[in-house]
């Protein structure tokens, strides 16, 4: 729940600003006009009862007001930026913003607006304590305020990917490490590959419900090696249980050695960016990125190093939703660890790698922390290849002789900033995700409230009133 606030926050934010009025005593939906009449005059008749009801047809608002036992009807204003107001009056961003101002100034009206004609149908009897003409967050009078609608997308906790399959304590009771083939259904559908094997679609059926899955499945013929390390990536994943890591459903012993993952559907982060140089916003990268720092805040605080972070190893569920996979190289480190001592150089990916990976085989979140900064250079260049044609041993040297990689066409200053911080060359300078987190969510709170439109919200025709 707290990552869903940190990470959705200013999504929830919005949602929760424009859509407040539905829970209104006042509001009364969908009505008509002489509905609205019925209901003001049925029970007392004092100035100021009111009510907001939405227009039939118009996509508007309309507030019917009681004064001397006579009823005024008035079309809410919703102009291109999005603001609600009476007729020259006052522009709020939210209908319950301007509900309340008009409570205390008619702006227009032929009486203040007093006791709500409550809704039959709504869940709250008592007219609720409402804030007075409060702003929060991104609805600002300076700069641009977004139109007031209900964002069109979908949250990441609301996915199926969000909370992990046994989340459900009876779902809990069948986890296993080892799961059973019959719940496993294998489609033919390649979704990616490797020198182990490849990874393939598929379904689980569990006892209340399947899921689509993502199946590493191990080339028969492969070493002994390959399948100790697969064992170990089970083991490492099995242990972990965050929104924005790719959850281990189980192993499965069978035709093959198999590894049952959740399924991103969207594939690799940097091959998502790349194919959509165009649809996706600087801002859109940087919430990708603020939920990698989270998964890999996660990590850190619970001692694992990843060891392979790179964009290839974030997996896209949607546009808005991203989850750090590929724990081939992880580790879990002791209690008592605060980096994990590699006795022997292997393949590794070294233009990801901190200095003291290369130079002392020593991996920590901190080094993690370095190939963060690398993996945010190939997110904001949509996909690029870090130090372009440098081999391995060059970009050491590059490193050494202490150059960085430039700042990509269109990143914003800060989050190149942030870049060249997690590539600070010692480890004890650089710091932790629990510090990057917090500065890309700063970055990403501030943009995500000045956001424009993804289109114009349509111009509320300014009816004669009263209408
Ligand atoms: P890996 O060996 O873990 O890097 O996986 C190889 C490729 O398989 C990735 O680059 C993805 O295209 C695909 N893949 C791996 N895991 C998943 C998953 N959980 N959901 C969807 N695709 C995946």
């Amino acid at each position: 729940m707290e990552q869903a606030i940190i990470s959705q926050a200013p999504q929830l934010e919005k949602l929760i600003a424009t859509t407040a009025h539905e829970k209104m005593p006042w509001y009364h939906s969908k009505i008509a006009r002489q509905e609205g009449e019925r209901r003001l005059y049925s029970g007392a008749q004092p100035d100021g009862k009111f009510l907001v009801r939405d227009r039939e047809e118009s996509g508007t608002f309309a507030l019917s007001v009681m004064y001397g036992k006579t009823t005024y009807h008035y079309q809410i204003l919703h102009d291109k930026s999005g603001k609600y107001s009476m007729p020259e009056g006052t522009k709020f961003d939210t209908v319950w913003q301007l509900v309340e101002y008009l409570k205390m100034k008619p702006d227009g009206l032929v009486t203040i607006l007093r006791e709500p004609c409550v809704n039959p149908n709504c869940a709250m009897a008592a007219t609720p304590t409402v804030p007075p003409v409060r702003r929060i967050g991104f609805l600002q009078t300076n700069g641009y305020t977004p139109p007031p609608k209900a964002p069109d997308r979908t949250l990441p906790m609301d996915t199926s990917v969000y909370e992990s399959p046994y989340s459900d304590p009876e779902a809990l009771k069948e986890k296993k490490l080892f799961i059973k083939r019959e719940q496993l259904m294998i489609d033919e559908v390649e979704l990616g590959s490797g020198n182990f094997g490849s990874v393939k679609k598929g379904v689980y059926k569990m006892r209340k419900k399947q899921i689509d899955v993502a199946i590493k499945v191990l080339k028969s013929e492969n070493e002994k090696s390959v399948k100790d390390e697969m064992m170990k990536e089970a083991e490492i994943m099995h242990q972990l249980d965050n929104p924005y890591i790719v959850r281990m459903i189980g192993i499965c012993q069978a035709e093959s050695l198999m590894l049952v993952m959740e399924m991103a559907a969207s594939g690799p982060l940097n091959k998502f960016l790349s194919s959509r140089k165009d649809q996706i916003s600087v801002e859109n990268v940087t919430e990708l990125m603020h939920q990698v720092s989270l998964g890999m805040l996660y990590l850190e605080e619970n001692n694992f190093v990843h060891r392979d972070l790179a964009a290839r190893n974030v997996l896209v569920v949607n546009q808005h939703y991203a989850k750090i996979s590929d724990f081939g190289l992880s580790k879990a480190l002791g209690a008592d660890d605060n980096y994990y001592k590699a006795r022997t150089a292997g393949k590794w990916p070294l233009k990801w790698y901190a200095p003291e990976c290369i130079n002392f085989h020593k991996f920590s979140s901190k080094s993690d922390v370095w190939s963060y900064g690398i993996t945010m250079w190939e997110a904001f260049s949509y996909g690029g290849k870090p130090y372009k044609k440098m081999k391995g041993p060059e970009v050491i040297n590059f490193i050494v002789a202490e150059k960085r990689m430039d700042c990509p066409t269109g990143c914003p200053d800060v989050i190149y900033t942030l870049m060249m911080d997690c590539w600070i060359y010692k480890h004890v300078e650089r710091p932790d995700f629990a510090k990057v987190e917090e500065r890309i969510r700063t970055y990403y709170y501030s943009v995500s409230k000045k956001t424009p439109p993804e289109e114009n919200a349509e111009e509320a025709a300014a009816a004669a009133l009263p209408i």
